[in-house]
């Protein structure tokens, strides 16, 4: 027995176990490949051993014939599970496969049949350990091995700088399980190397073994695969695409074909112009703070929107585009706002309800002058502040015979010329003064820092402007008024004394004929009681009754 049988078949036990092992994982990229190319060298290392053991030429001829199935087939399920493992995982669909068995059949049958064609050996070097000769076949199929070993390292490799450190350290290990054959096959094939005076690649297998068995042991290969990146990408519920400048779809995850002008088919063809997401394509979408937000109606649905340009990743001008569904949150937001507004509007309402009530609390509604009720808040301090120096006057006014008015025009006449006077004395008024309306036809006008003869004056001007700016309905009537005025704090120190001393001298000024105005505490002659008695009676018992004095 050759030295090499019982390294070979401790080589196709561990192999044995390397299989066992993935057999009993869960289900993990390159799985299934490995497995198969662990069964291609277990029966690569049969014949060789089968070889070995041989005693005739036509047995050990036909034995390595017969390991061409393992020996296309090993590294070509091999390449297929690195790149599977390495995210490629189009290489493990079923046609791949099919291909793969194909290929190992034929290269198989090519070297069973060789005796016929001599495509593969041309003639026998060694029959001892038989070393032979090759013919083209030979070499296509060890080129095609060799490329797709170079091609699933290559691409293995672009992806280590992606890959998390464990799946890193499952990757190199994998690379170092496939270098140790090959590096070995290579030196076999070009430089005539040998081991116990044989081919060494099938004993170069023990390093692929240990290496596999170690990254299952300690690195988890095929426990922890990386198989996250995949599952989440087609799980995912946020739309993922990745789009050209043109608008070429590149990528679809399975939640973006259910966006409006999106479908199964939509990889591989452009979006129209006016498609939303082709905003985000010209970068318009990326300008301004926060994430855009875009608005698919025939959906009803509004997305926000994350853009990664795909630069780093060697797609200059790409973008992928990972939608989150906001139309809940976006709806809330709208109803708040709404309610915001709607409570805005009401605060608003209420505001101006409330000035209302306190324009009606203390205007008057007729004449839009302040009221009485106003005047017992606002006067007093003024009446306070006031001194012989700087006194304020306080001046009832009266309509002369406004009962006539009534009686003669009709009531809403009265009202207009209530009105009408109440603009007169409001258009006079100037900085703090103040105008009231005290009664039916009385008015308190409150003039702070003026004395008699600014009260008189002012008096005067109102008499001037009701005498020049007639009421059309009273025809030529021209409308008169008698005044009363007292100096505060002369004529008492409270609203009460003072407006009470502005009613004697009214009262003065209607007997003395109306039309005047009389200054309280003035020295009067020749009064004549004029008008209703009643009334006249009236305002004397009251200005007897007070302290006020004529
Ligand atoms: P005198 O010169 O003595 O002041 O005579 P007068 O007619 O003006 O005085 P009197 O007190 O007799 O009449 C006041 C009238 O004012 C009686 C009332 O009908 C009228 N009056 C009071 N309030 C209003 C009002 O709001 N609108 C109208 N149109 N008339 C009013
Ligand atoms: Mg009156
Ligand atoms: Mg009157």
């Amino acid at each position: 027995m050759s030295f090499s049988t019982p390294i070979l078949l401790v080589i196709a036990l561990l192999a044995i176990l390397v299989i066992w092992r993935i057999i009993t994982s869960p289900d993990a990229p390159g799985r299934v490949t490995f497995a198969l190319s662990a069964v291609a060298s277990i029966w690569w290392i049969a014949m060789v051993v089968l070889r070995l053991n041989s005693v005739e030429l036509s047995e050990k001829i036909l034995f390595s014939r017969l390991a061409w199935f393992g020996i296309v087939a090993t590294p070509l399920f091999w390449s297929a599970g690195l790149l599977d493992h390495a995210g490629f995982s189009q290489v493990t669909r079923r046609v791949p496969i099919l291909i793969m068995l194909a290929f190992s059949v034929i290269g198989g049958f090519a070297a069973l049949t060789d005796g016929y064609h001599h495509w593969i050996y041309t003639g026998i070097l060694n029959e001892e350990q038989p070393t032979f000769s090759h013919g083209w076949l030979f070499y296509v199929l060890l080129g095609g091995m060799y490329l797709c070993m170079l091609l699933a390292c290559l691409l293995s490799i672009s992806q280590l700088k992606r890959a998390s450190r464990l799946h890193r350290r499952q990757m190199v290990a994998l690379l170092i399980a496939t270098l140790a054959p090959w590096a070995f096959n290579a030196a076999f094939v070009l430089f005539g190397f040998r081991l116990f005076g044989d081919d060494p690649t099938p004993i170069a297998f023990s390093a692929t073994v240990l290496a596999v068995l170690f990254a299952q042991h300690r690195g988890k290969l095929f426990i922890a695969p990386p198989i996250a990146r995949d599952i989440i990408f087609s799980i995912l519920p946020d739309p993922i695409v990745v789009l050209e400048p043109s608008g070429l779809v590149l990528e679809t995850n399975p939640a973006a074909e259910k966006l409006t002008g999106f479908g199964a088919e939509t990889v591989g063809t452009k979006l129209p112009p006016s498609h939303p997401l082709m905003a985000f394509v010209k970068r318009e979408g990326q300008a301004g703070s926060g994430k855009p937000i875009v608005e698919f109606d025939a959906m009803e649905k509004v997305f926000e929107v994350s853009v990664q340009p795909l630069e780093n990743w060697g797609r200059r001008g790409n973008v992928m585009l990972v939608l989150r569904d906001v139309t809940e949150r976006e709806a809330a937001q709208k109803s708040l706002s709404d309610a915001g507004q709607a409570l805005q509007l009401r605060l608003e309402e209420n505001l101006r309800l409330q000035e209302q009530l306190e324009q009606q609390a203390f205007h008057d509604h007729l004449t839009g002058l302040f009221n009485r009720r106003h005047a017992s808040t606002v006067i007093p301090p003024l009446i306070s502040a006031a001194s012989e120096d700087e006194p304020v006057s306080m001046i009832i006014v009266d309509l002369d015979y406004f009962k006539q008015v009534n009686d003669q025009y009709g009531h809403d006449v009265g009202d207009k010329v209530l009105s009408h006077f109440a603009k007169i004395l409001s258009d006079s008024l100037e900085g703090a003064e103040l105008a009231f309306r005290y009664g039916g036809e009385e008015f308190l006008v409150v003039l702070p820092s003026a004395g008699r003869d600014r009260a008189l004056a002012r008096c005067a001007r109102w008499r001037h402007e009701l005498a020049t700016h007639r009421i059309v309905e009273l025809n030529d009537v021209t409308l008169t008024f008698s005044a009363g005025i007292a100096l505060a704090p002369h004529a008492g120190t409270s609203l009460a004394e003072c407006t009470k001393a502005a009613d004697v001298a009214l009262y003065r000024a209607k007997i003395s004929g109306r039309n005047t105005d009389v200054v309280w505490g003035e020295h009067l002659d020749g009064i004549v009681p004029e008008g209703p008695i009643e009334n006249g009676k009236a305002a004397e018992r009251r200005a007897r009754r007070g302290r006020a004095r004529l």
